[in-house]
């Protein structure tokens, strides 16, 4: 019973709807940019609406995510964000929850991208919004969730996805201050 209801609990820090809302403001985000591009409004007047939807970002960053402790604004709300959750059927990296998984759901509360729950677990792999960003791995103490890429162990290849990643955000910085 006590087991029953800490798996509830868990279930519970869900992001409700996160599907709806994550298409409703990625097709919002194109409707503004294509009536913005057919009626040639100037810079100016586009200005007003790019300033709101940031700031709303901002609000839902500082007055949702910190509350639920998950990462709302990238989940729900970012549309690149939505459009790099299906990047991941171009990736080469994938991750997988093996059959050692015991079901004990230590790793849901783990995963700020909301991409474990008891139905992903059971699939075997995380969520659609899992970013391989790696919070959960050290949460399972089977090592049941494991990076894959191509014939590389789980562990060269997540220390080839950190490499990549870490090389990449060093050249975008470095980019950014030329
Ligand atoms: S992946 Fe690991 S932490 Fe998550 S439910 Fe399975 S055994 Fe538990
Ligand atoms: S790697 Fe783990 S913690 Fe990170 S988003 Fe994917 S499932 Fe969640």
């Amino acid at each position: 019973m006590a087991r029953s209801k800490s798996k509830d609990s868990r279930r519970k820090t869900a992001i409700n709807n996160k599907w709806a809302w994550k298409w409703s403001f990625l097709v919002l985000v194109m409707i503004f940019a294509i009536v913005f591009r057919l009626t040639g409004l100037s810079g100016w007047l586009t200005l007003g609406p790019a300033i709101a939807f940031a700031l709303m970002g901002i609000g839902i960053m500082i007055f949702i995510s910190r509350k639920q402790k998950k990462m709302v604004h990238c989940v729900a709300f970012c549309p690149i964000g939505t459009v790099v959750n299906f990047a991941r059927f171009i990736s080469p990296f994938r991750m997988s929850i093996e059959s050692s998984c015991t079901g004990c759901m230590q790793c849901i509360p783990s995963c700020p991208y909301d991409a474990l729950n008891i139905e992903d677990i059971k699939s075997g792999k995380p969520g659609l919004t899992c970013t391989l960003c790696g919070d959960c791995v050290t949460t399972c103490e089977v090592n049941a969730i494991r990076y894959h890429f191509f014939r590389l162990s789980p562990t060269a290849s997540r220390n080839l996805y950190l490499f990549i990643t870490i090389s990449l955000h060093i050249l975008g910085l470095g980019l950014a201050r030329m």
